[in-house]
């Protein structure tokens, strides 16, 4: 049997870093990378066959737990009939009206293969649909890796931003304007400045990109009001928190309809499927109605469409967030409790099935907050419950996920050894 190590050197051969996407690599943490075998409910193995309660969950898509066994039969009966037709399916309506029922800020949705090719869609469609060039975003926001999106924030307020990839030339990120999250003054500024010119703002509605950072009351209201005053769209990028933090993600949370909404992650059920949705006046504007290209090889993949169908019809099962929501407060909570007990600087926060944890004395709410907690000892605090066989996210600016089969033996499991490894910190 390989060791984990040995999988690690022999990848980093012939996959550049040994990973092929660049967080797995645990860089931050350092470290060698557990290779998955398997991965059942709340568990996944790793190539020595060592257990973990993993934290991790694909990302975000595996809010049933790992394999579960009506989205493994959805998946093995749908692969017999064909793995790609690059032609509609019937399975491919069906989706796209359970996510239009789900969200009514959508009337029509068109579905990709990957978050990334969701928003990138979403702002050429905001460009396209407004005549506009240039859009809004925050800095510690991910939106995945298109080029105009990879950018912080330039040295003062209200400069474009800068390239945060070798390889993307400053002139492709000349149009993005990058704010900080949660300063809605400085969103006023921009658009008293460039109003005219701003094609639309992408946010993440509850941040989990710069660890858990939960929008500040009145925040997304008034990019609401903004967008509307100023004739931009607002999107919302909920391909983490769509179905994870609620059964309408933020939107139904807060109410706030967005012009677009872009989704992952979960409605693929772990495989891969994104979207992009919104009003039918807005999703006109896309090819072959419109004049905005976008396509894709295997969007609406049937294998795929499969996985996500039967996750949305599982997910909509009565009291699921209620419980989903309540495994997780226990998990924050318990961390929390536990960790100032031993007398650490640590706090934790939720949304649904969404956790925060923070080797600082407060709840951040900004990427300044977040890159000023405790680093160290989050790597510490990481290995050592990897050692305890638990799998949080490798890096301090991940939020963590908990599934539905996370239950209160495990979330117990989990922490007893957080409690082992707090005292031994202190
Ligand atoms: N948007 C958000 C909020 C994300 O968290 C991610 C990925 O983590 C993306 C977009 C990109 O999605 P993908 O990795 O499927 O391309």
């Amino acid at each position: 049997m390989a060791t984990n190590a040995e999988l690690f050197e022999r990848a980093s051969r012939s996959i550049p870093g040994g990973v092929n996407s660049p967080v797995r690599a645990f860089r931050s943490v350092g470290g060698t990378p557990r290779f998955i075998a398997r991965a059942v409910g709340p568990y996944v193995w790793d190539a020595e066959g060592k257990r973990y309660i993993d934290y991790v969950g694909s990302w975000g898509p595996a809010i049933l737990g790992h394999a579960h066994p009506d989205v493994v039969r959805a998946v093995q009966e749908a692969a017999v009939h064909g793995l790609s037709f690059g032609a509609p399916t019937e399975a491919e309506i069906e989706l796209a009206e359970l996510l239009i029922q789900r969200l009514p800020s959508m009337e029509q949705v068109r579905l990709v293969s990957s978050g990334t090719e969701a928003t990138m869609t979403a702002i050429r469609l905001a460009r396209g649909a407004t005549g506009r060039k240039k859009i809004i975003k925050f800095e510690g926001c991910y939106h995945g890796h298109a080029d105009s999106l990879l950018v912080k924030a330039g040295s003062g307020l209200l400069t474009f931003g800068n390239p945060t990839s070798a390889g993307v030339p400053a002139e492709f990120v000349e149009h993005t304007l990058v704010l900080d999250y949660n300063d809605l003054d400085g969103v006023g500024a921009a658009f008293e400045e460039y109003g005219e010119d701003i094609a639309c703002i992408i946010v993440e509605p509850v941040a989990g990109n710069m660890n858990l950072v939960k929008p500040r009351a009145g925040f997304l209201e008034g990019l609401r009001e903004l967008c509307t005053r100023h004739g931009a769209l607002l999107i919302f990028d909920e391909v983490m928190t769509g179905f994870r933090v609620g059964p309408q993600g933020v939107q139904g949370l807060t109410g706030i309809k967005p012009d677009l909404t872009t989704l992952a992650k979960v409605i693929g059920g772990g495989m891969p499927v994104g979207a992009f949705g919104g009003s039918a006046d807005v999703m006109r504007h896309i090819a072959p109605l419109g004049g905005v290209y976008q396509a894709g090889t295997l969007s609406g993949n049937p294998v795929a469409v499969a996985a996500g169908l039967a996750t949305m019809r599982l997910i909509a099962a009565p009291g699921f967030y209620e419980h989903l929501t309540a495994q997780t407060r226990k998990l924050a909570e318990g961390l929390q409790s536990r960790a100032r007990a031993a007398g650490l600087a640590f706090s934790a926060d939720a949304i649904g099935g969404m956790f925060g944890m923070y080797f600082s004395a407060h709840v951040p709410a900004s990427l300044a907050e977040v890159s000023a907690a405790d680093v160290n000892a989050f790597k510490h605090f990481f290995h050592a419950m990897l050692d305890r066989g638990v799998h949080f996210a490798p890096s301090a600016f991940e939020a963590g996920f908990v599934s539905a089969t996370h239950d209160d033996a495990v979330i117990e499991e989990t922490l007893d050894a957080a409690e082992a490894v707090f005292k031994d910190m202190k």
